[in-house]
């Protein structure tokens, strides 16, 4: 015989939009269904809620139960009318074959059940036998499930430390706290574990547990290297944390008792499980900055970000997700993501970190595209407390290090030699943009009452040969080098020559955008080039003839 289990995908939804007179309408409506489905002699009946039941005795060949199933699918996709609107539901299904003489009727149903899950987990509206390999998620889910409970006063949990390092001076700046956990059976990893402790609520003990041992970190960092300390440990918490009624509660309890400070705690929360209940997740989250926690997105980019609730939240990091990193060093759509991504977080004034970084390649391409932190196995694996405190003293020991400086940069001011017709400038412009192109020099050169401004970034010598060129040239005069250096990326990444007529401009430059994004002083003055954005911020005003 065969059990099917059927249960309904967005039944709630029905129920708590148009009512609950609506849902029974549905539920008739899928009652009558499959009763139409199944051949005489079959039984369908409802469990509970959304929940129906078939029996199908003496069955011929298993095919024909895949063959109902998918029919049983098809018939639940159409639409119910109740009223003048179309119900929409669809179902999942669970599928279990047994003989009636060894297989008891909780076993047939409890496998029904664990199949119509796996249903639900790949994605809903589909059908699955339950089998061996179900059979043994099922077992490893249970024995997980125990295990986790005791996980604690066994003392089986550890963190390890993954060190984040800035992208510029691939110096340590702050660290994300991975758990891990040492059964007596060997090592489960998280990717195993953290869902299922999700799922069962054992990750509300653990992850209580967790964040005092951020706490922990932070305090015991800040008494080995004060002021030099790492300025910030990055906690993971999740969702179902979350929607406990006294997490700020405790987190504000646990802060106190351990003496650390909120403002050098990051937590992390995926951006699917942020943005799955936004209200109530916003809730929460004002709470916890209230604290002076800060919050960071973490595997930004895999989720469904409305913007505008991203703009509410009180988030100030975003984690560029692993997937795209992969992609940078091979795929275009993924730089171009990624290029994204980084100008949406630096617009609403958020720092970027990316994950899983694990090659120069990849580093490079971020750090070209102004990403701020890096994390991944090219600098550090998650590290145990020790092994961390070591590298960092190292780091200390190094002082600051030699920097590598893949750019270089200069800005100078000249006079125009003489008047010249826009016909002519055009055709500068024209040839100037050509030659750029080809020296790998990009930049940005501004016109003003006989007077011109130019940046230029690119190879040292490059930039330097082409402002020699410049003295030379009669079409400037008294040309004069403002200000030129190392640079770590390019200010103007997609221009071989910005040009804007200042005399021609209308209004001011907006700097609305600019206003937004929060600039410390010290950004300012140890990046020329910040400060030279800052204080032209044409690059964002309309009119510019880019290229
Ligand atoms: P996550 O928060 O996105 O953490 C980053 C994961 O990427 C970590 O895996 C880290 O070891 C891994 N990783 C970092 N750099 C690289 C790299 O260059 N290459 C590769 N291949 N991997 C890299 P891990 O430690 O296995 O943790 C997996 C996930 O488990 C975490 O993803 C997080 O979602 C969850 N998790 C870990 N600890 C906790 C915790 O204490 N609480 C909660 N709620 N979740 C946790
Ligand atoms: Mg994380
Ligand atoms: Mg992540």
């Amino acid at each position: 015989m065969a059990l099917l289990f059927v249960d309904l995908d967005g039944f709630k939804l029905i129920n708590d939009t148009y009512g609950h007179e609506a849902g029974d309408a549905l539920l008739e409506a899928v009652a009558a269904r499959l009763i139409e489905e199944v051949r005489p002699g079959d039984t369908v009946a409802r469990l509970a809620g959304d929940e129906f039941v078939i029996l199908c005795e003496q069955l011929e060949q298993p095919a024909s139960i895949s063959a109902l199933a998918e029919r049983i699918n098809v018939a639940l996709r159409q639409p119910v009318a109740y009223g003048d609107v179309s119900l929409f539901v669809t179902g999942s299904i669970g599928i279990a074959v047994g003989h009636g003489t060894t297989h008891s009727a909780d076993d047939m149903l409890r496998s029904a059940d664990s199949a119509m899950y796996a249903v639900k987990e790949k994605g809903r509206d589909g059908w699955q036998f339950f089998s061996d390999s179900l059979e043994e998620k099922v077992r490893q889910r249970l024995s997980v499930t125990q295990g986790l409970r005791l996980a604690i006063e066994r003392n089986e949990l550890t963190c390890r430390f993954q060190p984040i390092v800035a992208a510029d001076s691939r110096r340590i700046v702050g660290a994300e706290l991975l758990l891990r956990w040492h059964p007596a059976a060997g090592d489960i990893s998280p990717v195993v574990f953290i869902p299922i402790a999700e799922m069962t609520g054992s990750i509300v003990p653990i992850g209580t547990w967790v964040f005092r041992q951020g706490c922990l970190a932070e305090v015991d960092w800040r008494q080995r290297w004060g002021e030099r300390a790492p300025s910030y440990i990055s906690v993971n918490v999740s969702t179902r944390q979350l929607s406990e009624e006294n997490l700020a509660d405790e987190f504000a309890a646990i802060l106190k008792e351990t003496g650390a400070d909120p403002s050098r705690i990051l937590i992390e929360i995926t951006e699917t499980s942020l943005m799955a209940d936004v209200e109530s997740n916003l809730r929460v989250l004002r709470r916890l900055a209230q604290l002076g926690l800060r919050v960071a997105v973490d595997d930004f980019g895999t989720g469904y970000s409305s913007l505008a609730q991203l703009q509410r939240m009180p988030v100030s990091v975003l984690k560029i997700d692993k997937a795209f990193v992969d992609g940078v060093g091979k795929q275009t759509e993924s730089r171009v993501v990624i290029r994204a991504i980084i100008g949406l977080g630096h617009a609403l004034g958020l720092k970027l970190v990316a994950e899983g970084v694990e090659d120069e390649a990849q580093l490079m391409e971020l750090r070209a595209n102004g990403c701020d932190f890096i994390q991944g196995y090219l600098f550090f694996r998650p590290l145990e407390a020790q092994a961390f405190v070591e590298n960092f003293e190292r780091q200390l020991l190094q002082g600051r290090p030699e920097v590598s400086a893949p750019l270089f940069f200069l800005l100078y001011v000249s006079e125009a030699g003489r008047s010249m017709s826009g016909e002519e400038i055009a055709e500068i412009l024209r040839s100037s943009r050509k030659n750029n192109q080809a020296l790998g020099i990009t930049g940005c050169l501004l016109y003003q009452d006989g007077c011109f401004m130019q940046m230029l970034e690119g190879k040292r010598e490059a930039v330097l040969s082409l402002v020699e060129r410049v003295e030379r040239d009669p079409r400037h005069r008294n040309a004069r080098i403002v200000v030129q250096g190392d640079a770590q990326r390019r200010v103007f990444m997609d221009w071989s020559m910005g040009y804007r007529d200042m005399s021609k401009l209308e209004a001011e430059p907006d700097f609305g955008d600019w206003r937004k994004r929060t600039i410390s002083f010290l950004e300012l003055a140890e990046d020329a080039r910040t400060c030279y954005a800052y204080i032209t911020a044409f690059k964002h005003a309309v009119s510019i003839d880019r290229q």
